[in-house]
This record gives C-alpha cells, structure tokens and sequence, in this order.
C-alpha cells in the first residue's frame, strides 16, 4: 500500500508515523510525505538562540489526552517529557489587578468551592448569579447547537462568562465563547447537564472524584524538554529510518482519484505520484482547494469553517528588569489591553532561559482588532509598554520574535458538527482519500495525533479492502 500524506505539520507527521508502523494486521504502508514549506512541523515551531528555547507556536500539550504523550514516548522521548514547575498559578487581570485564578479552577467552573466563593475576581452578585445554577432546570434542547456564551450566561450569569469562560476559551479556540459551539468544544458541559442538570454541581463532585483517586491540582500541561520542535525532529529521524519518503519544500498541486479508488497527485517539482491511499493534513484551505474539484461538496462544507488569525509574540528581559521576580506562570487579560494573556515560559518550564533572564509570550489574537493588524514595531511596542505598566519594568526586552498565524486556525463556531458531517459525506464516494488535523475534530495538539493515526489507519484500511475485493 501507498500513502500520500499532505503536509508536514504534526497531524501528518502522526498520519506518516501510523503508517510505517502497520497495526490491525495491515503491513507497513510506504509513506510518501509532502510539505510545502522548507521546515517540516508546521504550527510546530521551535528557536533556540542565547539559551532561549522559543516556541512560536504551541508550547505543550495536556497529558489528560494522551495521544501526544504516547507518540513522544513511541519515538523514544519518554524521558524528555516534563510538566510545568511547582504549582499551577495562572492569574486573571480583572479590574486592573492581577488576582490568582481560584484554586481548582477549572476551564469555567471550579472544582473546590470555598477557593471560588472567597474569589476576589467575581463580585458577590456574580457568585449569587452563578449559585442560581444549582436550582436552574435543564437549558438545552436535544440536537439543537448553541454558542458557549449563551449557554453558561443562561446557566451561570454573566460574571462567569466576562471573567473566566471568555479569557480562558477564547485565547485556546481564537475566537469569543459568544460565536464558539458548545457541541464542538465543550461537549462535556452538554453531558454534565444531561447528568447532574446543575453545571456546579457536576464540577464539584468531578473535584471530588479526582482528590478520591489521588490527583492532585497539578498542570494537565506537558512539553519536551528542547520544546515541540524536538518531537518533530524525533518523528522525522524515525520515519526516514522506517524508509518514509519526507519532502519538505514540496507541495501537492492538484489530487485526481485514480479508477481504483485510490489517487494521481501533481507535486510541486513536477512529477506525479500515484498512491493507494490519501490523508490531507495541510489544513483547511489547503484541504478545500485539492478537494474542489474530486469532491466539491466536501470542498465546500470544509470552506465554511472560518479561520482566525492569531500573533505570538516572545519577548526576553534581564531578570534585573523586574522590581519583584516573577513567579507566576502568566496571567489571562478580562481588562482591555493589547494582549490576551501572557506565559512567563522561563517560570512556567525549566530550562527554558539562563537564570538571568525572563522568557515571555504574549498573545494577540485576531479579536483584538487594530492591535491585531499593527505592523510589528507597533505591536511590540505597545506591548513592551503594557508589560512595563503592569510589572513596572525598568528595561525593554533584549530580544524580541514575532510570529503571525494568519487565517490558519479553524474555528469551531456554532454549527461546526453539521460542516463536519457535511464534510465527512462530501467524501464518502472517495473512502480511501481522508481529511485529518485541526479542521474537525479537535484543535489541540494530542486531537491532531489522534486524528492523523486514525484518518491514515481508515485510508488504509479501505485502500487494503478495496485490494483484497479486486485480488
Ligand atoms: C499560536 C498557536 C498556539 C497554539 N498553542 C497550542 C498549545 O499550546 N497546545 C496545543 O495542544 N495546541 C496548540 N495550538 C494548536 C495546534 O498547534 C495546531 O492545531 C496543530 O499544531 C495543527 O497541526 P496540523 O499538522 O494539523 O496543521 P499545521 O501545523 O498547520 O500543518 C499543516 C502543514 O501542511 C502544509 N501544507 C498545506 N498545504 C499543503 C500542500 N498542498 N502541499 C504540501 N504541504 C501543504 C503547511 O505548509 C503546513 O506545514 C496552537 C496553535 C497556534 C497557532
């Protein structure tokens, strides 16, 4: 069998990886893999420079999903893999002051309760409004998609969702709670109601539960101890050494299905593979164009997905600069600035700056309009003298990295899983020709993995049964 994969980033890297290992009785596939731009990883993207380790991209992944953890550890980086130091302690700027997140918060709801009744952050009225919910019938109707924002405003009040909902989600999925679906990202407050009808009460006894079982209040999050780049580095050594055939500075042209079921792709360099199975992992535009013409209804459920764009920016200061150190690992923006939240990656990880130094990442995600479209001398400015009012900094950055993630990270808005079923039907006349990565089922980094293991197992395995029909 013959996979083609499109795109380098870390779904059809795992897509590439699924394929060379062979499970379920299915031999090896020889993988051919395509990636248009010069460096494989895509989002993926990690700088060391002065003994910074600079990820321009994701900087780790929750361990709760494993898929991630698992492929790090199958390409021989279990030992790499470290969780955040000491404690979470996340802060929220709210009324001008940074405050600690209540302990046991969880994305909108706490999981211990006195933390969150003696919570500065919500006003007393809030916590009454938000207590309602424990005496509130059911709101959501079977079937029906509603965004995020007015299902937890319904439930919960809207202190929750100014304060927490909206600061924590939003800076994930790039976009407001008041657009995101709850079906596509929260599904589990869906079940939480069907279960216990009052969201609190759900919250609280998962708490409960997970004290019972021995898990502390630790970070879910983990990275690898040279950053993300190093498990792209890992997964490419070992593809190559299973005989994958990895092509970065590549592209995919045009996809044409092959009498067979399987597909003809004009490549960049101008030639033309011919392969048994395909998983296209080159994002949504990219998916929607190649498929246009083969499969235009999928072509055009995947176009209906919008795409946010979103700017890191990383910022390095002499530890001297700080009046007081720094030992929160950042803090989410519920006041207006021209960030949404901060990670002080040099607290948050260790070894991740020399111990004279703070590492920061700051955020500015679309929705923060005219700060968002600054050229970057502004936006580094402005938030150099954001930090330095909120911090009382007495030095500027000594280094400074700007990356734009520009209309590449889909959006799950309300009605996102009817654009994923009308996706998924829009290519069923095509079994052996899979769409995998952030489009549809999932944004972070572990649902990628997930979703690029399977999509290359079912190409495959179509691709192997279509074989066995035609023998
Ligand atoms: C700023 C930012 C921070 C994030 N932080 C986190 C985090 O901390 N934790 C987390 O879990 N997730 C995070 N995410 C989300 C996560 O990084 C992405 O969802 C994930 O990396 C997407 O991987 P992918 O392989 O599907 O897509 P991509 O990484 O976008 O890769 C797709 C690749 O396909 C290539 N390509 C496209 N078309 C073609 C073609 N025709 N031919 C050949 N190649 C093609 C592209 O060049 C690209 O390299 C973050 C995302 C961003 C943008």
């Amino acid at each position: 069998m013959r996979l083609l994969v499109v795109g380098g980033g870390i779904t059809g890297l795992a897509a590439a990886w699924e394929a060379v290992q062979g499970a379920d009785g299915r031999p090896p596939a020889e993988v051919l893999l395509v990636e248009a731009s010069p460096r494989l990883g895509g989002k993926l993207h990690t700088e060391v420079v002065d003994g910074l380790v600079i990820e321009h991209g994701p900087d780790s992944f929750v361990s709760y999903r494993p898929a991630a953890l698992e492929l790090a550890r199958e390409v021989g980086l279990g030992e790499e893999v470290v969780a955040t130091t000491g404690q979470r302690s996340l802060s929220l700027r709210a009324g001008g002051r940074l405050r600690p997140l209540p302990a046991g918060m969880g994305m909108v709801l706490p999981t211990r309760l006195w933390p969150f009744v003696t919570t500065g952050i919500l006003s007393p009225l809030d916590k009454l409004r938000a207590g309602l919910d424990l005496v509130l019938p059911r709101q959501l109707r079977e079937g029906e998609d509603v965004a995020i924002g007015t299902f937890l405003r319904a439930r919960l009040g809207d202190g929750i969702v100014r304060r927490f909902a909206d600061p924590m989600i939003g800076g994930i999925y790039g976009s407001g709670v008041d657009r995101l679906s709850l079906d596509a990202v929260l599904p589990s407050l869906r079940a939480d109601e069907t279960a216990h009808r009052s969201l609190m009460l759900a919250a609280l006894a998962q708490g409960r539960r997970a004290r019972a079982a021995g898990r502390g209040p630790g970070s879910p999050f983990r990275t690898l101890r040279g950053g993300l780049g190093s498990l792209v580095d890992a997964l490419a050594a070992r593809l190559r050494e299973a005989g994958a055939d990895l092509r970065p500075g590549t592209s995919v042209t045009a996809l044409r299905p092959t009498a067979d079921g399987g597909a003809e792709a004009d490549l960049s360099d101008g030639t033309t593979a011919v392969v048994d199975a395909v998983v296209l992992a080159g994002g949504v535009s990219s998916s929607a164009a190649l498929l246009d013409g083969p499969a235009p209804d999928a072509a055009s459920a995947l176009s209906s997905i919008p795409l946010a764009s979103s700017t890191v920016v990383t910022l390095s200061y002499p530890a001297s600069a700080f009046p007081r150190p720094l030992d929160s690992h950042g803090w989410l923006e519920a006041d207006p600035a021209p960030i949404s939240g901060i990670t002080v990656s040099s607290t948050k990880w260790a070894g991740r700056a020399p111990s004279d130094t703070v590492l920061i990442r700051a955020f500015v995600p679309e929705r923060l309009g005219e700060t968002a479209r600054a050229d970057d001398a502004v936006l580094v400015a402005r938030i150099v003298a954001h930090l330095a009012d909120v911090l009382g900094l007495t030095a500027g950055p000594t280094l400074t990295r700007v990356a734009r993630w520009t209309s590449v990270m889909p959006t799950y808005t309300v009605g996102h899983p009817a654009r994923v079923a009308a996706a998924e039907a829009g290519l069923a006349h095509l079994p052996a020709w899979r769409v995998a990565g952030s489009a549809l089922h999932g944004v972070g980094v572990p649902d990628c993995v997930a979703d690029g293991r399977r999509q290359a197992g079912l190409a495959l395995g179509h691709a192997a049964g279509r074989a066995r029909v035609d023998a």
